[in-house]
């Protein structure tokens, strides 16, 4: 009889939203063609919405959350992977659709999971998680628009956030003059930390605006949307760029035409959930090469499955600063 596997299971019904620590079978894991026994996962702010129910995450009950994961194969019969591969998944609607990360073993399509490049432990993978892929995918955004450290000053809003601040840190890893805008000025030091080189008050970006400002950035990185994205685009130089992945302050566009037909500016969507697999592979290589160890020691915190509902619930009270690590074994 094989062990029970721990893992953290969301039930529904009529009356009742609940999340507890259980033990499962391997029999109840989904017919998937590769199983995993799971290192690591993490605890995004969706995570935190799916564990507490307050927000509708999840699509259908029992799951198991957990939208990032890094594991061993210990089964498949995909010809992409075999027993003891280590891989990588974010998004792809798993903890949301499918059984996700949180739990000591997933069962998985093959078609979701992309290999640990070398360079990076699986515990860093999960230090970087969707928020450093998502800020890695931008990056890449601009520089296939053609941005440049030459181009000029690239901003990147909510920047204390998990995708911002890691916005922040690899665009200066590769050389760029980066502006970082926050709500939260006392934090000033640690952005500079990270590599902004200035930093703004959100409050220049978040109230409605002209449809075309001063030209002042080459370049941006929005996690904010709302007023803000409209007053980047209103202020991005003659041909500028900006990448729109989130919506922190809204998810309305209130903005003009007018930067896009006099100034040839350009607004590229980021989608890290149902990224195509060969885009998945560049950003994590690249993730691999520019991310420093101390760093995201330094942004990060490790939990076991005993301590996620707890710290679910904290993420939600806004408690919780940086990336949070859950340890699987
Ligand atoms: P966080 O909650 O970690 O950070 C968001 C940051 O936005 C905050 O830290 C804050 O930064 C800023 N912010 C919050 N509220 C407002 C507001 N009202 N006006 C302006 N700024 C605000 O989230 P993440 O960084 O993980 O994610 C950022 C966004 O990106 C979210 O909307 C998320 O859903 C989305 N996302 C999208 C992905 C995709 O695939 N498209 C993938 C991952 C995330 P500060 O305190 O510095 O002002």
């Amino acid at each position: 009889m094989s062990n029970p596997i721990k893992a953290i299971v969301i039930n529904k019904d009529d009356n009742n939203y609940s999340a507890s620590l259980s033990s499962i079978k391997n029999s109840d894991l989904p017919n998937e063609n590769v199983t995993i026994d799971v290192l690591y996962s993490t605890l995004n702010y969706k995570d935190g919405l799916a564990i507490t129910g307050k927000g509708p995450v999840v699509r259908s009950f029992p799951m198991v959350p957990g939208i990032d994961l890094v594991g061993t194969v210990s089964h498949s019969t995909s010809d992409e992977f075999k027993s003891g591969d280590k891989v990588i998944l974010n998004g792809f609607g798993v903890g949301e659709k499918h059984w996700g990360g949180l739990a000591q073993k997933a069962a998985l399509n093959s078609d979701w999971l992309i290999p640990l490049p070398a360079g990076i432990s699986p515990k860093q993978a999960m230090q970087v998680g969707t928020a450093g892929y998502t800020a890695m995918l931008s990056v890449i955004a601009l520089e296939k628009q053609g941005i440049t450290p030459d181009s000029g000053e690239v901003l990147v809003t909510g920047a204390n956030g998990g995708v911002g601040s890691f916005a922040i840190y690899l665009l200066n890893q590769l050389g760029y003059n980066v502006t970082a805008a926050t709500g939260r000025m006392e934090q000033s030091d640690y952005l500079k930390e990270l590599g902004a080189a200035n930093v703004i008050n959100r409050d220049e970006l978040s109230n409605p605006g002209k449809p075309l400002q001063k030209e002042r950035f080459a370049a941006a990185i929005d996690s904010v949307g709302s007023h803000t994205l409209a007053n980047i685009c209103a202020s991005l130089k003659y041909g500028g760029v900006v990448t729109a992945c989130g919506l922190a302050q809204g998810m309305d566009l209130p903005g003009s035409v007018a930067p896009f037909i006099l100034r040839g500016i350009r607004l590229i969507g980021i989608d890290s959930v149902m990224r195509p697999k060969a885009d998945r592979i560049e950003a994590w290589d690249r993730l691999a090469s520019l991310v420093a160890a101390d760093y995201l020691d330094k942004i990060s915190t490790e939990i076991t499955l005993e301590q996620v509902i707890d710290n679910a619930e904290q993420l939600m009270k806004g408690k919780i600063r940086g990336r949070v690590v859950v340890n699987c074994q």
